[in-house]
């Protein structure tokens, strides 16, 4: 579902078990993606929505294909 421009109402999940921690999601968008420093994990942003096309741009970006949507 479509929110305001380009924002959708879906979350991008983060498969921690592919992750291989090279934080090209966090430099690509810092606002989205951060690793936590409790548990050393890379984790997604608890926003209420977020960006679609810069989710699908680190979705084929990341090197362990662990990116995916989930419907909220
Ligand atoms: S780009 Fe993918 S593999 Fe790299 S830190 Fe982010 S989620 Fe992990």
């Amino acid at each position: 579902m479509e929110t305001k421009k380009g924002r959708v109402k879906k979350i991008p999940f983060l498969d921690r078990s592919g992750c291989t921690g090279c934080e090209s999601c966090i430099s690509l968008y810092p606002q989205i993606f951060l690793r936590n420093k409790e548990t050393g994990c890379i984790e997604v942003a608890d926003l209420t929505d977020y960006p679609e096309t810069a989710i699908q741009e680190v979705i084929a970006f990341c090197p362990g294909d662990c990116i995916t949507w989930q419907e909220s």
